[in-house]
């Protein structure tokens, strides 16, 4: 269960998703469409980036920690 303190939509309430958008780790709610990036700068992504973060929710990812 996803319920860390601090991680959760100031204005939906919904759980932070982390992102990669174009190499830029993203941390945002892609309900409302804001996004924050490493540097603390909010912006926002095109729907149709959002329409592929969603695809990419149905899809599992295998995480690696290579680095
Ligand atoms: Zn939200």
């Amino acid at each position: 269960m996803l319920g860390m303190p601090g991680s959760s939509c100031k204005q939906c309430n919904q759980p932070l998703v982390e992102i990669d958008h174009r190499g830029e780790r993203l941390t945002g709610c892609p309900k409302c469409n804001r996004w924050q990036a490493a540097i603390g700068e909010w912006c926002r992504l095109a729907s149709d980036d959002i329409a592929a973060l969603r695809a990419l929710k149905a899809t599992k990812t295998e995480t690696g920690n290579a680095g």
